[in-house]
């Protein structure tokens, strides 16, 4: 295929885009992002206060909702609407040491970060394949589903349970044309990211295993979902894509 810099510039004109955990950090990024690329964003998070803040920026629909309750999440996404292009990105991080760690902590982070996004995929999904729309699905994970790290027990295994559930996504979506990734970024200054990392003590030997010798920022992650959501990777199905640095390589 000849690729034409005019018509292959990412565009997502005329498609509607979901975000979720949009409210705040690399989600409210991936909205502003979406939007500059012409798509028409729905944001879904669990704070009104963030979304009407983002909605006077970049005039998204909105939709409150906490993901971590079954029934709320089935609703949000039905409440979206026609949606062709996915971002589950809403997630928590709980810090609690392995030996410490709780009932209430794991279940609560397995809900957010793994149950919420098969309910509302499932949901978007089947209304995809109903419209006959090769949709795309974009799933933020972690390199913490690559690494072990002190106090995310349940968030590792609540990412690397994401990794492994994008590809059955991918394997069964990819039948009717829906690509379903993820993205595995490494840490990103955020609200989050700061609770975890902001201590030199912890975020230096982070810092100095990066090659690049920084850490990501929000418009990292955001670029890359948004081509994974676009047609230039319309042969990308089923990855987990590091965001890392070059971490991985060291
Ligand atoms: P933030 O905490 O800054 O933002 C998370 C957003 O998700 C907020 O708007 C939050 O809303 C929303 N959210 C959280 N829980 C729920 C819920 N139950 N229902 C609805 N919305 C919810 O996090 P980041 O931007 O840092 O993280 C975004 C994603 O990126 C997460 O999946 C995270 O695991 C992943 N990630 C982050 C990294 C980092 O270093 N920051 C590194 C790698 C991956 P509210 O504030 O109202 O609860």
């Amino acid at each position: 295929m000849k690729l034409d810099p005019i018509v292959h510039q990412i565009d997502f004109k005329n498609r509607r885009a979901l975000v979720t955990g949009a409210g705040k950090g690399i989600g409210r990024e991936i909205a502003h992002m979406l939007t500059r690329f012409n798509a028409r964003v729905t944001a879904l998070s669990r704070t009104d206060k963030d979304l009407q803040s983002l909605k006077e920026e970049i005039g998204c629909e909105t939709v409150v909702a906490d993901l971590a309750d079954p029934v709320s999440a089935r609703q949000a996404a039905e409440q979206a609407g026609e949606v062709d292009l996915l971002v589950n990105n809403a997630g928590i991080a709980i810090l609690q040491s392995f030996l410490t760690s709780t009932v209430e902590a794991w279940d609560l982070t397995m809900a957010v970060n793994l149950r919420s996004v098969a309910i509302v995929s499932q949901v978007i999904a089947a209304q995809m394949i109903d419209r006959g729309v090769r949709g795309s699905i974009v799933n933020v994970s972690s390199m913490a589903a690559f690494q072990a790290l002190e106090k995310h027990a349940a968030y590792c295994a609540s990412k690397a349970g994401l990794d492994q559930l994008t590809k059955v996504m991918a394997v069964e979506l990819g039948k009717h044309g829906i690509r379903v990734n993820a993205v595995n970024p490494t840490v990103v200054l955020t609200e989050m990211g700061k609770r975890a990392w902001s201590d030199p003590e912890k975020g230096g030997p982070m810092l100095q295993r990066i090659p690049l010798g920084r850490f990501a920022e929000c418009e990292d992650i955001a670029s890359v979902v948004c081509f994974l959501l676009s047609d230039a990777a319309g042969m990308l199905n089923g990855l987990a894509l590091p965001i890392d640095g070059g971490f991985l390589a060291t």
